[in-house]
């Protein structure tokens, strides 16, 4: 904590990193965050992580994007061909807004018109708040005139929220992580909390020592492992028949909740018939426990008076990422873990808005609030408060946005906030697709990868400049103040969206996000009670919220489930192998994701000046076996090998990780790890399997 007589001011905000939602405060001098501060926020008490503490000065980088920006006739596009990311100016030249504006929308309604409103595609941002994520897919569904609106949801927890839908009727948690410290067992499951939930960890190393009994299921070790009563690991991919054989004991031992599955379920028939044959030790050889701890976790989680499972990307970045939650959706259901304190399901999401920018309808399937875009009375609301007619058939998701650009199909794209170039799976397929799009809008703070395919840039607002609403992972929507002045001739996302709808014909009037929020307010049922005032006055309202004085609910489904008839549904899952099978070319494991230091693919936290001294590189993680069956020393350089290219980095010993299974984090460009991923798809979730690719790792040559 800095002296605090060295700032002439305080701003109260959120922490603009991952879905826990902290409460911070700006404290500033001379129009410059000079140190941040934890509040007593509902999700946070006080507390930050690293990437909160100290993950502020990427705002006022040098390399912050600060003026309009179209290409030159005949640069070449893309990565390596020249382009210094510090001096833009060799590939672009510098315009004014309304040139750059007339250009950005000119070139996609000239697509438009050639094409089609199929031509055209919009990412938006789990960054960026939920009145800009508002006003994205609205562009995108008035103005485009497709459902193509999408964002990094469909990389991370899209095939968690297709089984909560399917089987629950709801994508959100049924309960906040703060319920751990009620519960009595707590199932932490393809989840690293202490890794990318900082704070929400520190919730769950409180409930053990408060007597809560943690049983971590993953093919890794993780931090958390001190605390647990039981970790077990299991053989990765492996995930539902672990999880079957689990629910296999509980049938067989009759240790399921009649009376619950009774009032509040159906289908308990069919799944207790899937799970008839996976016994412990017919699934034993397949997950790699031994069925003696399956039963062990099954009674533990079974006879526990209330208990919780939360998940992570371990579960849901696979091809049968739905299955997997799924499985875990029908063990609470069994068990009647839901609907009150200390009991419930909770996929932690993973970006600070992930939650909202998918409740605000970023999603190519789905109106805002999850409203089907094919259900005509569902659609009608939205058409009646946008008075304009909407299109009925479901968009396209992430991946298969490149595939159909590579098809010829989507020929121009916007890109608010997202970096594809380096997020998506198989690099070499993502960036030929954007370097083959005809017109590229990009609209960001800095030159990501992904700008450097684009045709016109448009310098945007950091969270730190700006107002508006976010959604935790624990549905507390939360108020982010402006706390800085945009640098040079950068602008507010929201203002910029509302430019390009103005040249699509649409007459838009937003004098402020608070008038955006109210328009939500009136097609989202799910933001009754919270008003923009309320916000301001009380910065954090959890949605479902009964009234405009009720808090709003923690837990929820006490009652019953939003589905017909109010009953949840069991979903039987059967295992399936991963996409790729391990071969002699390909032996071992491949999987990636995030580190503590790092957000993302970087583009914040590698400029920000602490968390890139701490990890300024990439590296490759690797069992002590590992390291010695190569004859490599930490720090000696590997390569890895997949069927879609090779990385070389450095190799860091890691005791948590298992032997036949390297981890790479994908924040870095020199060694972009998704190069390597599969960008084969969950037929459900349409998510990657960004947890399991074959490779072959050797010492570099
Ligand atoms: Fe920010 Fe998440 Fe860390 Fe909290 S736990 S300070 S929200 S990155």
């Amino acid at each position: 904590v800095g002296d605090s007589q060295a700032v002439d001011r305080q701003v109260d905000s959120v922490c603009p990193y991952c879905g826990v939602g902290c409460q911070l405060t700006y404290h500033l001098k001379d129009d410059a965050i000079a140190y941040v501060t934890g509040r007593d926020g509902p999700s946070n008490q006080n507390r930050l992580c690293v990437k909160g503490r100290f993950g502020f000065d990427y705002v006022r980088h040098p390399a912050r994007l600060t003026m309009p920006l179209i290409r030159r006739p005949d640069a070449p596009k893309g990565l390596d061909v020249g382009f210094d990311p510090a001096n833009p100016l060799t590939h672009f030249r510098q315009a004014s807004w309304s040139e750059a504006l007339d250009a950005a929308a000119g070139g996609l309604l000239t697509l438009k018109q050639q094409h089609g409103p199929q031509a055209l595609a919009g990412f938006g941002s789990a960054k960026c708040t939920n009145e800009e994520a508002w006003l994205f897919q609205k562009l995108v569904r008035t103005g485009f005139g497709n459902n193509n609106v999408d964002h990094c949801t469909r990389l991370c927890h899209a095939s968690s929220v297709a089984a909560l839908m399917e089987c629950l009727g709801s994508g959100a948690v049924t309960a906040s992580f703060m319920q751990a410290l009620e519960a009595d067992v707590v199932i932490l499951t393809g989840c690293n909390p202490a890794v990318n939930h900082p704070v929400a960890a520190t919730y769950f190393k409180q409930a053990a020592k408060q007597g809560t009994e943690i049983i971590i299921l993953d093919p890794r070790g993780q931090a958390l492992d001190a605390y647990a009563s039981l970790s077990v690991r299991f053989t990765p991919g492996a995930d539902v028949a672990l999880f079957n054989a689990i629910l296999h004991v509980i049938v067989a031992e009759k240790r399921y909740n009649a009376a619950y599955i009774d009032a509040h379920t159906e289908g308990f028939e069919a799944l207790k018939r899937n799970v008839d044959q996976s016994t412990p030790e017919a699934m034993s050889e397949l997950c790699g426990v031994a069925p003696e701890t399956i039963r062990d976790v099954a009674r533990r989680y079974a006879t526990a008076e209330n208990a919780m499972i939360f998940w992570g990307m371990g579960v849901s970045q696979h091809t049968h990422g739905t299955d997997n939650a799924r499985c875990l959706i029908s063990l609470a259901l069994a068990c009647g873990h839901t609907g009150r304190a200390g009991t419930g399901l909770h996929p932690l999401r993973g970006q600070n808005n992930v939650q909202g920018a998918s409740d605000a309808g970023l999603i190519p399937m789905v109106l805002p609030d999850y409203q089907p875009v094919g259900d005509a009375q569902l659609r009608a609301a939205f058409e009646a408060l946008w008075q304009t007619p909407l299109p009925q058939t479901p968009g396209l998701t992430v991946v298969e946005v490149m595939n159909a650009i590579h098809a010829g199909e989507v020929r121009g794209m916007y890109i608010l906030g997202e970096n594809p170039a380096m997020s998506d799976p198989d690099l070499t397929h993502a960036r030929a697709a954007l370097g083959q799009l005809e017109h590229l809008v990009v609209q960001d703070i800095f030159f990501t990868e992904t700008a450097q395919f684009a045709d016109v840039i448009l310098p945007a607002s950091a969270w730190p400049e700006k107002e508006g609403t976010v959604t935790n992972t624990n549905r507390q929507v939360q108020l982010g103040r402006m706390a800085l002045p945009l640098p040079g001739d950068a602008k507010p996302d929201g203002w910029i969206i509302a430019q390009i709808a103005e040249r699509f014909g649409l007459r838009w009037h937003y004098p402020h996000p608070r008038d955006v929020f109210a328009e939500m307010r009136q097609g989202m049922a799910s933001l009754n009670h919270i008003s923009w005032e309320r916000l301001q006055r009380e910065g954090s309202v959890t949605y479902p919220c009964p009234d405009d004085d009720a808090l709003g609910q923690d837990v929820v489904f006490s009652e019953a489930f939003p589905r017909a008839g109010g009953r949840a549904r069991f979903s039987p899952a059967w295992p399936l192998p991963p996409d790729e099978a391990l071969d002699e070319a390909y032996p071992t494991v491949l999987t990636t994701g995030r580190q503590l230091e790092h957000w993302h693919t970087g583009s914040m936290t590698r400029r920000s000046l602490v968390l890139d001294a701490l990890e300024p590189a990439a590296v490759a993680s690797l069992s002590p076996g590992e390291l010695k069956r190569m004859g490599v020393s930490p720090g000696d350089t590997v390569t890895i090998t997949t069927r879609r290219g090779a990385i070389t980095l450095a190799a860091r010993m890691d005791t948590q990780m298992p032997d036949g299974m390297v981890f790479v984090p994908f924040a870095y460009r020199e060694a972009a790890a998704n190069l390597l991923t599969n960008p084969a798809l969950d037929p459900y979730g349409k998510i990657p399997e960004f947890k399991y690719a074959a490779c072959r790792v050797t010492p570099a040559v």
